[in-house]
């Protein structure tokens, strides 16, 4: 069984603090390591290490900056096969699943790789008479990422590529669930060239959270994860003086129009409402069919769920566990309130024969229909393989629906008509929007992020708006005097 401990510093090191967390297999029910979880002392090392390194980072050219950037790249792109292994042997989803994640985030590091063209300021001559004005965007200093279980590596690569291409370095805190591809990510971020220290990662829970929100050299934080403290990172982290970006839970809602393509639906609804086991905050929880459709696309998906094989992710199989035994029975304890509470279970999850060992932490693909507003299994994240149909009667009671929603990350329409898609990604309340696209995940180029309950702060994940968090601005007012030059002048400084 492995010890799975901090990098601090440009190599691995211990813990201090005596606790540990039990990391799973979770197709396997198996303990298979431990992980440190830092205490106070831990994380103020590594931001110890971090503001040393960051002093020689900031002025480390933009070409130094994309070289290692640019070799990170490659090194990640070699290894995707041994890191999407890493996140099946710790997360539970399937190899293929794990693969693509690698692949998001490596579309971050290449982002990265063109910083210097994201970094250019403007340049105004003449802005007065002999005067010139330019603006420069500059390194916070120390910046922490706190990500959450379901994205092990896509997550952090939202953030760390970002975060130093623009000349920060950062402190990370993986989920303590699956902490060891970040610790991967961190030692070949070195292997690339960065200096030692501009990439920490400690391991870790609430007690590690706590200490980076109160450190005083911590400038930024950037937080994935559930709602509840996604707004206490974010209330925290702003009392205590930090930029924070907090991007919280969801319930992400699929309209299905009259007009659409059922099949193009159905498939759709299958793959993201059961993809990753419906551990997404962009999957699918709730389809909005626009009667007459209900019965023929609950027909449609149920049978293409007939054919889906849930069993250990190295296996080939459709859909792996879920990530721990608590959050499996979690899950299952959902289904039982929905049929409780009079949902129809079309397909019931809880009877699943998984291809895997018996002690994996199972719960098959599960389609409810006839679910209503107030039902728990409408209302909260459930955050596994179980899709609620909603019947509506039109258009606008579809995304009333979708507004009424306390959250607000992703959603999307399926229909033929132009009309209504363009009226819908108009009137609907969501940051992320799909239009017969199930989930609508931005392009590294564009910012990723969720309005309402979905997001706390204003700026978005990767693109412009991550440039934008990690850096400053400022705009410089220049003038080189010349033997004309006025004197004294005690007015408000105005264009001449
Ligand atoms: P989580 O909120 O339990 O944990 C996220 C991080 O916070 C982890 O690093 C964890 O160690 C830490 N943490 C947990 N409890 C804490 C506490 N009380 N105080 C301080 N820190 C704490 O989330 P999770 O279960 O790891 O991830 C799943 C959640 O993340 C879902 O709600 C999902 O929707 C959300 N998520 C959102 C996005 C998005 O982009 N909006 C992306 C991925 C996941």
């Amino acid at each position: 069984m492995s010890v799975i401990g901090h990098f601090v510093d440009g190599r691995r090191t211990g813990g201090s603090s005596g606790r540990r967390g039990e990391v799973f297999d979770p197709a396997t029910g198996r303990r298979t390591g431990e992980v440190e979880l830092a205490s106070a002392a831990d994380v103020a090392a590594a931001v110890a290490a971090a503001e040393r390194a960051a002093r020689a980072w900031r002025d480390a050219s933009l070409a130094k900056r994309t070289a290692v950037l640019f070799a990170f790249r490659e090194l990640v792109h070699a290894r995707r096969d041994q890191l999407a292994e890493v996140i099946t042997a710790e997360h539970g989803k399937v190899l293929a699943d794990a693969a693509g994640e690698v692949q998001r985030g490596l579309e971050v590091i290449e982002y990265a790789c063109g910083i210097p063209v994201a970094l250019r300021g403007g340049f105004s001559e003449n802005v007065s008479t002999e005067v010139d004005s330019y603006s420069l965007r500059q390194p916070l200093g120390v910046v922490a990422v706190i990500s959450p279980f379901n994205f092990p590596v896509m997550v952090p690569l939202w953030f760390v590529p970002v975060a130093v291409a623009a000349g920060n370095a950062v402190v990370l805190k993986p989920s303590e669930k699956d902490p060891s591809a970040a610790l991967l990510l961190a030692e070949w971020f070195v292997e690339a060239g960065l200096p030692a220290g501009v990439l920490n990662v400690v391991n870790g829970d609430k007690e590690a959270v706590d200490a980076l929100l109160e450190h005083p050299a911590v400038r930024a934080v950037s937080f994935v994860g559930s709602t509840p403290v996604a707004r206490y990172v974010y209330q925290r982290g702003t009392a205590t003086g930090k930029r924070v970006q907090a991007l919280g839970g969801a319930k992400n809602h699929m309209v299905v129009l009259p007009d659409a393509d059922l099949d193009l639906a159905a498939d759709a609804a299958v793959n993201a409402g059961f993809g990753s086991a419906g551990e997404r905050c962009m999957a699918i929880s709730a389809l909005v069919a626009v009667e007459p459709v209900a019965d023929e696309l609950v027909a449609r998906i149920a049978r293409r769920m007939a054919g889906l094989r849930t069993g250990d992710g190295r296996r080939g199989c459709d859909m792996g566990p879920l990530v721990t035994a608590a959050h499996a029975a979690r899950v299952r304890s959902y289904v039982d309130a929905g049929v409780a509470a009079g949902a129809v279970p079309v397909v019931d999850g809880r009877d699943v024969e998984p291809d895997g060992e018996p002690d994996g932490f199972w719960l098959g693909p599960t389609l409810f229909d006839r679910v209503t507003t107030d039902m728990s299994i409408y209302t909260d994240e459930i955050f596994g393989p179980v899709l609620s149909v909603l019947r509506v009667d039109s258009y606008d009671e579809a995304v009333a629906l979708v507004n009424a929603s306390p959250y607000g990350n992703g959603t999307a329409i399926f229909t033929n008509d132009g009309g209504a898609a363009r009226r819908f990604q108009h009137e609907v309340e969501v940051g992320m929007v799909g239009i017969n696209v199930p989930i609508p995940v931005p392009m590294a180029y564009y910012s990723f992020g969720g309005w309402k309950s979905s997001l706390f702060g204003d700026l978005h994940a990767h693109g412009a708006d991550g440039v934008a968090f990690f850096t400053r601005g400022k705009v410089v007012t220049s003038r080189w005097l010349d033997p004309r030059h006025g004197g004294v002048n005690l007015g408000f400084p105005t264009q001449t």
